[in-house]
């Protein structure tokens, strides 16, 4: 047996372990890997935005007054940058809103319970409205779901996107499944892509529900470490061929573009769905921020800027990422049970561990110095009954805090599995079992 397992199952493996982590305790590193922020080096690629638009009157483009209410679909063409990069709709179809997508995605779902889907009654009349979820997920998805009292049904997570099978036989057979999320590219935390078989079924299947919606969330549509390889998948298109334009809903931002809080949020879909989202928009606002869409505009200027500009961001990742999983490789490869996400963008790797692993885990990282997503986070009851998933974000760290913070994590990982295998686990499965 290679060094890993050996490391595992001797006593005194367990001994070596536990003396490394009291080691770890009395010195923790304080290193947070809970959420997947952008890095400062990422967040200074947009420094310029600082001084945009600047002092320069804008132009009056297409009769709009860009400095006065107004424009509630956003500047054209900043729509006609980004509709089609990061929505895949064309620009008429596509509407800004302000700094954060997860608030459109909100207020969509918000409008559809309050007023309904244009021609189909508010979900709020149903006995019920119920959401396909793939597990492992985000948990902000889960807790709109939460927040407008939406019952979850957990479809799994593959390698290509969510088991198809399980997700066309609720949709077809349950009218009460009235949406689902879906991340398509380099899904939170997966890292899938979609396949093109995924999407197509997506776009095809039959739904009980005449209003069924794909809430579409491409947060990291643009968001690849090598140059981007493979187009945005398509749903919008898939969709409108096989006859269904108003299934998906479309939602993005440039929050991990330019600057986290101060990007600018698209919503796109059919005509109608647009229509329908700006209609409900003037009894909101008289307007967006279209200062920040002039700025957006004059720093990308066109895709071959946004292009340029990703591609800064994908190489500060991929630094880090490839320093998580040189570290993941050397140390837990011979490790049977655990195995990790390769993935070729977005912000996330899943780690699964061996089964009632993952609580514990978290548990002694943090005791090292290490801040780890909650284990059960990523499903959308809160917990994961097996216990195995854990979410690593290693964007904000330095490559090297990224590369000792997976060390650690993955001694923690090493440590609960000789426990485990020396029957002195002290892994409160049963509370997980007893969780609500
Ligand atoms: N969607 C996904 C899948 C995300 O991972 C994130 C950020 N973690 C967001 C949305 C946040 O989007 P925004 O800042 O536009 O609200």
């Amino acid at each position: 047996m290679t060094g890993p397992i050996l490391a595992c199952n001797g006593s005194d493996g367990l001994g070596k372990l536990l003396r490394w982590h009291a080691a770890c305790r009395a010195a923790p590193l304080g290193l947070d890997m809970t959420r997947g922020l952008p890095s400062r080096e990422q967040i200074a690629l947009s420094h310029a935005m600082l001084s945009l638009p600047g002092v320069a009157p804008f132009d009056s483009e297409d009769g709009q007054d860009w400095l006065n209410y107004g424009g509630q679909q956003g500047i054209p063409q900043l729509r006609a940058l980004l509709a089609p990069l990061l929505l895949g709709v064309p620009p008429a179809q596509a509407a800004v809103g302000g700094n954060s997508s997860l608030a459109m995605m909100h207020g969509a779902i918000g409008l559809a319970w309050r007023i309904g889907l244009p021609g189909h009654a508010p979900w709020s009349a149903a006995s019920e409205v119920r959401f396909l979820c793939p597990v492992p997920g985000y948990d902000r998805h889960f807790a709109i779901c939460r927040d407008h009292g939406i019952a979850m049904v957990p479809v799994p997570m593959g390698v290509d996107g969510p088991d198809m099978d399980q997700v066309e036989e609720r949709a077809a057979r349950d009218p009460l499944i009235r949406g689902m999320w879906c991340v398509p590219r380099h899904s939170n935390p997966c890292g899938a892509i979609y396949s093109a078989e995924v999407i197509h079924r997506l776009a095809t299947m039959n739904t009980a529900a005449p209003d069924f919606t794909l809430f579409c969330d491409n947060a990291y549509a643009a968001h690849d470490f090598a140059p981007q390889a493979s187009a945005l998948p398509g749903l919008y298109d898939a969709c409108a061929t096989a006859g269904h334009p108003d299934r998906p809903l479309m939602f993005a931002s440039t929050s991990k573009m330019t600057i986290p809080g101060a990007g600018i949020a698209m919503l796109g879909g059919s005509a109608q769905r647009v229509h329908w989202w700006l209609s409900a928009q003037q009894r909101c606002t008289i307007g967006p921020d279209k200062v920040n869409q002039v700025r957006h505009l004059r720093f990308f200027v066109d895709a071959a800027g946004v292009a340029r500009h990703m591609q800064q961001h994908g190489t500060l990742l991929q630094q880090r990422f490839e320093r998580v999983q040189q570290v993941f490789a050397r140390r837990l490869s011979a490790l049977q049970d655990v195995y990790w996400s390769r993935p070729s963008g977005g912000y996330f790797i899943t780690l699964w561990v061996p089964p009632g692993c993952a609580r514990r885990i978290v548990r002694l990282a943090a005791e090292a110095g290490v801040a780890i997503t909650p284990a059960g986070t990523t499903h959308c009851s809160g917990i994961d009954s097996e216990d195995r998933c854990l979410r690593i974000a290693p964007s904000r760290l330095s490559p090297d805090h990224a590369a000792q913070a997976a060390d650690i994590i993955a001694g923690c990982v090493l440590l609960a599995c000789a426990e485990v295998a020396s029957g002195t686990s002290t892994h409160d499965t049963h509370a997980v079992k007893r969780a609500p």
